[in-house]
């Protein structure tokens, strides 16, 4: 490690950058460790006492990063040639930091979290009685500040472009909208004919067979030992929603829900999971503690659980896997062949729920969340017509309609959250996710094969010579370039649809 440091970072200002980056770095570590914490064992009363703690650290990592010093000397690397590419990956990461920390005063950001703290609460409240108020106030409030906050980022095109470039570095809302043009038509026609054939199934009896969580733990256990999951560098755990965490990158930590019912969802978000996990866990070791030893970009990240879940998880290599182990945990199963598993994994039926959509629908969820939120943002429609204008575009865009707000625009917590330019992410993963998918094919082979093999050892090593071990060095655009030799190309997952759904 200590000899690939080295070759990595030389340039005395970077070195100088890194060693006071580390209380940063060091601030970070614990913030994850209690948030981590907080959504799993953390006794409920513990609550306020850990809201104080976390936000006075998160205080204090914001002053270190804005620091004139710590300024001074990012800005002074900035204007130095002859980096290398991780020198450069350093001040490229810290300077987005630090110049849009510099950007957004600290009265807004004040506002903003004040706000989201309410407006958390109210969708609570909200969404228990399903009712558009007192939610609708609080995201009118929202809406305004984002929208604030874009002006004062700066954009070129689109306000929305501003807000989006936070989570998903140089993608715009130009990119989002050729990216939904190109795979919404192949989905409608993939979904029509699906929906026409009638030996396709809508329901599986396995949807509601209940099972002991005991037995599913064990199930989801063995998964992760067959893919690969390093047990010395990384943990299981439960909370109400499934995350990935990295603590540091020997320690990366995933957990799972078992709601009793409907096995392949705890099996499928342990998977897609351990993508996530992965992807921090194949990091080069000698940019821990370093601003890029971290995922680059939200949308490359979901690409890596997509790739997981859906392109190796959802195929019929992998049902058998599946298949085999819940065959040898429920002997009530027995019958159960590896295409009835592919079928029961792939259904498809047009749902209100983003997270209960498969792969035909889910990305009509997301366009329906992008095309709001950006016409909130350039103030194209009011916050008062979203509840209406959710349901009706849901109604043209799958063809069902929610019977309440609980089920329409309250469903998802992020715009409580503040988190407007988040959603375009899911839907750029899921498209990347097919275009890595096809690349690893060309290099190595059919990947039904591959896994047939069980030789997830390859796979894991793909990933990691071309996404993984770079951190955050080269920015996303930069990345795919580099690794898969163009940017985000939603025709692969256009192909990867046909295919997987014309048999
Ligand atoms: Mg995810």
């Amino acid at each position: 490690m200590d000899n690939s440091f080295k070759r990595y970072f030389s340039d005395p200002t970077v070195l100088e950058i890194l060693n006071k980056y580390k209380q940063i770095w060091s601030l970070g570590y614990a913030m994850s460790l209690i948030e981590w914490d907080m959504e799993t064992y953390m006794p409920p009363e513990g609550i306020a006492e850990r809201g104080t703690a976390n936000s006075q650290l998160a205080v204090l990592q914001h002053k270190l990063l804005l620091s004139p010093d710590f300024q001074e000397l990012v800005e002074k690397a900035k204007g130095k040639e002859g980096l290398s590419d991780q020198e450069k990956g350093v001040i490229r990461v810290l300077g987005r930091e630090v110049e849009r920390a510099r950007k957004l005063p600290e009265r807004l950001i004040a506002e903003l979290r004040e706000v989201t703290t309410k407006a958390h609460e109210a969708w609570v409240i909200s969404r228990e009685k399903k009712e558009a108020e007192p939610f609708l106030s609080y995201l009118d409030k929202i809406v305004a500040l984002e929208r604030e906050m874009a002006d004062k980022l700066g954009y070129e095109e689109h306000p929305y472009d501003a807000l989006m470039d936070y989570f998903e570095e140089g993608f715009t809302t130009k990119k989002a909208d050729e990216m939904f043009t190109a795979i919404l038509p192949t989905l409608k026609k993939s979904l029509e004919k699906v929906m026409n054939d009638e030996t396709f199934p809508r329901c599986h009896y396995l949807e509601t067979f209940r099972y002991e969580i005991s037995k599913a733990e064990r199930i989801n256990r063995k998964i992760l030992e067959t893919v690969g999951f390093p047990k010395s560098r990384a943990r299981l755990d439960v909370s109400a929603h499934p995350f990935t965490i990295n603590i540091g990158l020997k320690d990366v930590r995933i957990t799972t829900r078992y709601e009793g019912f409907d096995i392949r969802r705890t099996i499928l978000s342990t998977v897609h999971e351990f993508g996530h996990a992965l992807y921090e866990l194949q990091i080069d070791e000698a940019l821990s503690g370093t601003p890029i030893g971290t995922g680059v970009s939200m949308g490359v990240h979901e690409s890596q659980s997509r790739f997981w879940e859906n392109v190796l998880g959802r195929s019929r290599a992998f049902s058998a896997i599946i298949g085999e182990l819940l065959r040898g945990e429920f002997p009530e199963l027995k019958d159960y062949s590896d295409g009835e598993i592919y079928r029961y994994v792939n259904l498809v039926r047009p749902s209100l729920i983003r997270v209960d959509a498969d792969e035909l629908t889910y990305n009509f969820h997301i366009a329906l969340r992008f095309e709001i939120e950006k016409r909130l943002i350039a103030g194209e429609v009011k916050v008062s017509d979203v509840p209406e204008l959710w349901n009706n575009m849901m109604e043209s865009m799958l063809g069902v309609r929610p019977r309440n707000f609980a089920e329409g625009f309250l469903q998802d917590i992020h715009w409580s959250q503040g988190s407007i330019g988040y959603f375009p992410s899911y839907s750029l993963g899921t498209v990347l996710a097919a275009q890595i998918g096809a690349k690893m094919e060309s290099d190595m082979g059919k990947l039904g094969e591959i896994i047939e093999r069980r030789d997830f050892g390859a796979v894991r090593e793909w990933l990691r010579e071309k996404i993984h071990r770079f951190g955050s060095t080269y920015a996303p655009r930069e990345l795919l370039k580099n690794s898969l030799g163009e940017d985000v190309n939603p025709s692969y997952f256009a192909k990867y649809i046909e295919e997987k759904y014309s048999k």
